[in-house]
């Protein structure tokens, strides 16, 4: 019987040459065979511990996506109060962005906020009410409480008189939520990037 060709030994700690004499020997001696062994059961044992790692860290993936989700369900109105109204001066100050303040009429460099005419927090109705709101420099609004003297007439020159009878008048409270909120921060978000398609265009 012709000698079979040599082969490296299948044992990762040997890999000495060697001649098999059966057909499907990959090991030179009877030690090797066990080493092999081993290292299958080694290897084996890796496999199953990177399964198990890769289920694991899905499991953590998916265990802090729902915890996620939950605190956003357990976030108190104010948190999507603020969003929105984020949202809404944004949008205001972006439509204003070539106006001076309403009330000082003054172009500077430095900060400008959204100003309302009517508070917030005396008429939370008109929060939301674009012609309640303009842009405003930091210093009439933090430090003049809106310097609402100034923002009258200017306010009457901009929408007229009718506009600001109507913002005047009585408003009904809108019973907001949650989703009420949500809903007009997206929408301000998506009005605000119109507005800037708009310009861009
Ligand atoms: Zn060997
Ligand atoms: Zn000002």
């Amino acid at each position: 019987m012709a000698k079979k060709p040599r082969r490296k030994c299948a044992s990762q700690s040997c890999r000495e040459w060697f001649h098999p004499i059966r057909d499907g020997q990959v090991v030179c001696c009877y030690e090797c065979a066990t080493a092999v062994a081993k290292e299958q059961t080694a290897k084996n044992r890796a496999e199953v511990m990177r399964t198990e790692k890769k289920r694991q860290r899905e499991e953590e993936k998916t265990r802090r996506h729902r915890q996620a989700e939950r605190r956003q369900a357990v976030k108190p109105l104010n948190y999507f109060i603020r969003q929105a109204q984020q949202a809404f001066n944004d949008f205001i100050r972006y439509r204003d962005r070539h106006l001076p303040c309403i009330s000082c009429d003054r172009h500077h460099e430095g900060q400008y906020h959204a100003g309302h005419f009517r508070t917030t927090g005396a008429n939370p109705e008109l929060r939301f009410n674009e012609d309640n709101c303009h842009k405003q420099c930091s210093a009439c609004n933090n430090h003049l409480s809106g310097n609402l003297i100034n923002y009258r007439p200017a306010l009457i020159q901009k929408i007229g008189q009718a506009r600001f009878d109507a913002l005047m008048g009585p408003h009904d409270l809108p019973k907001w939520k949650r989703d009420d909120y949500i809903q007009i921060r997206d929408e301000y978000r998506a009005k605000l990037k119109e507005l800037k398609k708009q310009v861009a265009a």
